[in-house]
């Protein structure tokens, strides 16, 4: 008798306990931390800016991720983008989507002509052109002429290992290591000017969007980020492609933006840098994962001074995500991870932290290694004055 009135009591406590249980859908999860640490505002950089990662242009068309030939669409205009530069201490912001042909002259014109040493463009492949025959030479006298037209640097989007197929849009995809891009390398090489990479993506962009992937949410929102499945090639793959590309091309300088596609594993990234004196990193949108490991990413910092970038990802208007949305938030989000010791901080300007739900922890960095950081490599690697 008493045993039965005790597991009618449990039982009844249980159902208590449901009926106080409250679903809640993960996108409306809005924690706000009860930490009281403090709070650092950093308005201006110890020292100027280059920001070597932005987007103020971009191709009018792409088909299937690969960019069409011909008109550029800006995302900005620099009257709107020099009160903000001005503001915060940047000094140059390095547009690395100027396109090739006349849209990359109209970019040129429009940014670095009219307001000197303010903007810098990088030109890019003719990717709907690397299927036809010929293609290699062409690509190689494009960088000549880009050069002489003003362009900087050469900027290769994820498209290269992950969307261009050998009839561009079907096909076998295009591998990073492919021989018809070596006299792209190697042009650069000898126009002195460095090659910018976002080849790969995240490494969970690899694996299935499931219950067990830290970016279940970005994923959800954005299923075409997913290269998950299909034919891709893994993470992995990609990176060692890279690293041919970096072995076979030594006199060309490579800057592996978002730190090198790497930045959760950055003894890969210093495994890289170690093996390769060509190879540089930026660090534009990637401090989500450079500050939830400060301990690791502080040591990076010290040993590879000499080969980090500072670098946002900024895109003033049009398609960005919320870690990309230019403005002076954006650089105060960054000077404070690189120059605090703050704690448990947002590392974009959003409610719901979009790459992940976890919040950074500034590095606290000294001097020479802000000063190398912030101008002095991009300045040394750009061949301007810092
Ligand atoms: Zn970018």
């Amino acid at each position: 008798m008493h045993s039965r009135r005790h597991a009618l009591l449990a039982l009844a406590g249980a159902a208590a306990a449901s009926a106080q249980k409250k679903p809640l859908d993960i996108t409306e999860f809005e924690p706000r931390s009860m930490l009281a640490v403090k709070e650092t505002g950093v308005a201006w950089p110890r020292f100027p800016v280059i920001d070597s990662h932005t987007h103020l242009s971009c191709s009018a068309k792409s088909v299937g991720g690969v960019p069409a030939a011909g008109a550029r669409r800006f995302l900005s205009h620099p009257t709107e983008l020099l009160p903000v530069m001005d503001a915060k201490n940047v000094r140059t912001m390095v547009n690395l989507t100027g396109g090739y042909g006349e849209g990359l002259a109209e970019c040129i014109a429009r940014y670095d002509n009219a307001h000197r040493g303010r903007f810098l463009t990088f030109t890019e492949p003719m990717f709907a052109d690397a299927v036809q025959p010929g293609y290699a030479q062409r690509q190689a006298d494009a960088i000549a002429d880009a050069r002489r037209k003003g362009a900087r640097g050469l900027k290769v989007l994820k498209t290269l290992g992950l969307f261009l197929r050998e009839n561009l849009s079907t096909g076998a995809l295009v591998k990073v290591d492919d021989t018809r891009f070596d006299p792209m390398w190697e042009a650069c090489a000898a126009h002195r000017i460095p090659v910018a990479m976002h080849v790969s993506d995240p490494a969970a962009f690899f694996l299935p969007t499931d219950k067990y992937n830290e970016r279940f949410e970005e994923l959800n929102n954005h299923p075409d980020w997913s290269f998950h499945g299909r034919d891709y090639p893994s993470n992995a793959e990609i990176l060692a492609a890279r690293d041919r590309v970096l072995a076979r091309h030594p006199k060309t300088q490579f800057i592996g933006l978002h730190v090198g596609h790497s930045a959760e594993n950055l003894d890969h990234v210093a495994a890289a840098l170690d093996r390769y004196p060509n190879f540089h990193v930026e660090i534009g949108a990637r401090i989500g994962e450079l500050g939830r490991q400060p301990r690791a990413s502080r040591r990076f910092f010290d040993k590879y001074q000499d080969r980090i970038l500072f670098g946002t990802d900024a895109v003033p208007h049009g398609v960005q995500t919320p870690q990309q949305i230019f403005g002076t938030k954006l650089y105060e989000i960054y000077f404070r991870f690189l120059e605090t010791e703050d704690e448990y901080f947002d590392y974009a300007p959003a409610a719901v932290p979009p790459q992940g739900r976890w919040r950074i922890y500034g590095l606290g960095l000294p001097e020479a290694v802000l000063q190398k950081v912030y101008n002095g490599n991009a300045a040394r690697l750009l061949t301007l004055q810092s």
